[in-house]
């Protein structure tokens, strides 16, 4: 296995290990849901007689669990045709309702200290309700979820002041203050990781469809060019070719220069191949020294020409150390309808063989004729 292969192997069981913990943390969250709306079915049943203002902790628990799935709906009705917009919006607007939904349960509880001293465990419900909100916090901006926070801080503490018969104290606001904090660190370092799982996964996609010497396409991506283009001929009718070019007699370059030189001339060769070609077409490494390009919306006479092209370009390249230079041939085939993968590669491979049997530094295409250009029937 090469050093792309281990690179590709990391990064999938990455993300693979990145789901099933989301999985998990999404299940996490699901029981904190359940639990705490446990919790206030108790303080309703259990203390509604001594503790009266759990029944209103009840009615923010439904209005804000309602009001949830009915952003949902709403803002795409709002929002028509920004999708984008809709989707960031109906996570803020989620975050929002929960936040301060739960300032509003906590500031419920410190009014309640005083009358209902023995009921201990009063804030469990809020609590465990706020971290559901740092689930949701997951998926927005930290600085945006700053914000909303900062917000339901000074609300809290406006209305402790007002309403709390108790004197304010760093306990009253420390759990509050603790999944704030929870909740902006999950974000900010959610978008880091997200950052960075970006950035590798492009690279490693890169990677892991590159041949490394020469930086064109290796063959593992030659299945997907080939079967995005037969679509294209299929549904849209816009024509396709192959051209199968090969480095002539490249086995003594290596025998009387060395490999290192061998792939240098490969290095060079495949500069030409991308320099000559257009940003519709592919070149795909498909052996040693054989490239595969697939040109998209091009007939067999505009790649025959291409080929050509390329072919004089190399016949006049000058290489350090190697005299004299190379030579290459080509074979140039047309997708035709009844073309599968396979067949095309075939013939285009047949017509590369020819070139080579009638003496190479030629090319040799099934439907054009020109000065070294060979017809099949
Ligand atoms: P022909 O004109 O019939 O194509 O002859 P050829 O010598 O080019 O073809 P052949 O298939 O006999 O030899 C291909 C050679 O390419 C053999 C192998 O050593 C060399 N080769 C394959 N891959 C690499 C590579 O990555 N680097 C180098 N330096 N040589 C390579
Ligand atoms: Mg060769
Ligand atoms: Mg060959």
């Amino acid at each position: 296995m090469n050093q792309t292969d281990n690179s590709i192997s990391d990064s999938s069981y990455f993300l693979h290990k990145l789901e099933s913990n989301v999985f998990l943390y999404k299940r996490i969250l699901i029981i904190l849901g359940i639990a705490s709306l446990g919790l206030l079915i108790r303080n309703y049943l259990v203390f509604y007689h001594v503790y009266p203002i759990a029944r209103f902790y009840f009615y923010i628990y439904v209005i804000s669990t309602l009001l949830i799935p009915a952003t949902r709906i709403l803002l795409p009705i709002l929002y028509r045709n920004k999708r984008y917009l809709f989707s960031n919006l109906t996570i803020l607007t989620s975050c929002a309702i929960l936040f301060y939904s739960l300032v509003l349960m906590s500031v419920l509880d410190s009014i309640s200290i005083k009358d209902y001293k023995y009921v201990n465990d009063y804030n469990f419900t809020a609590y465990i309700f706020g971290l559901v909100l740092v689930g949701f916090t997951l998926r927005i901006n930290w600085k945006i979820s700053a914000g909303i926070f900062s917000g339901g801080i000074a609300l809290f503490t406006s209305l402790y002041y007002r309403y709390t018969p108790t004197e304010f104290n760093l306990q009253s606001i420390l759990p509050l203050l603790i999944i704030n904090i929870l909740a902006v660190y999950f974000s900010y370092s959610r978008e880091k990781f997200y950052l960075i799982l970006f950035r590798d996964s492009s690279r490693y996609r890169n990677q892991s469809i590159k041949d490394s010497l020469t930086q064109t396409y290796n063959r593992r991506h030659l299945s997907r060019l080939l079967r995005d283009c037969f679509i294209l001929k299929k549904s849209q009718g816009k024509p396709f070719s192959c051209i199968f070019a090969d480095i002539d007699h490249f086995k003594s370059v290596n025998d009387r220069y060395g490999h290192e030189a061998g792939d240098r001339v490969l290095r060079q060769f495949a500069d030409v191949l991308l320099h000559e070609c257009r940003s519709s077409d592919s070149i795909v490494r498909y052996g040693g020294e054989e490239f595969l390009m697939v040109l998209g919306n091009t007939r067999a006479s505009e790649a025959g020409t291409i080929a050509e092209r390329i072919r004089s370009h190399v016949e006049t390249l000058e290489m350090s150390g190697i005299s004299p230079g190379i030579t290459s041939s080509f074979g140039i085939t047309e997708a035709r309808e009844d073309d599968s993968e396979d067949s095309l590669i075939k013939r285009a491979d047949m017509l590369l063989y020819r070139a080579k049997e009638e003496g190479r530094n030629r090319c040799c295409t099934d439907r054009l004729t020109s000065k070294n250009h060979i017809v099949l029937p």
